[in-house]
């Protein structure tokens, strides 16, 4: 790259997984039939990111968006699997209504 006058913060570290996932959980609790509230859907993404391995990239701030396009070509397969997955888990054990009584954390135990 010949311009180097780009101060550091044009850069920017995203989790392609988590970008996938955000953008494909609506589709996928769709397609589930499943409960879609706000808690579900937290549900939903928080699980389907522990199931997949993080995956950090360090992107000009401007190529964002093309090579996102490019990392979600790679590993949707991956990232449709483990939301469905996980959307399967969460219909079958919904956690919105035990909310408010602990600070529960749902995934520690496994
Ligand atoms: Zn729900």
């Amino acid at each position: 790259m010949e311009n180097n006058n780009q101060p550091e913060t044009a850069y920017v570290s995203i989790n392609v997984m988590q970008a996938l996932v955000e953008e494909k959980v609506d589709k996928c609790m769709a397609e589930a039939d499943m409960c879609t509230c706000p808690r579900c859907r937290i549900d939903v993404t928080a699980l389907a990111l522990s199931l997949l391995p993080s995956k950090y990239v360090v992107l000009h701030a401007n190529d964002t968006l093309p090579m996102l396009t490019v990392y979600a070509n790679r590993y949707s397969a991956v990232v449709t699997t483990q939301l469905m997955a996980a959307c399967q888990r969460i219909k079958e054990n919904p956690r919105h209504g035990d909310n408010d009584k602990r600070g529960n954390i749902a995934f520690i135990r496994d």
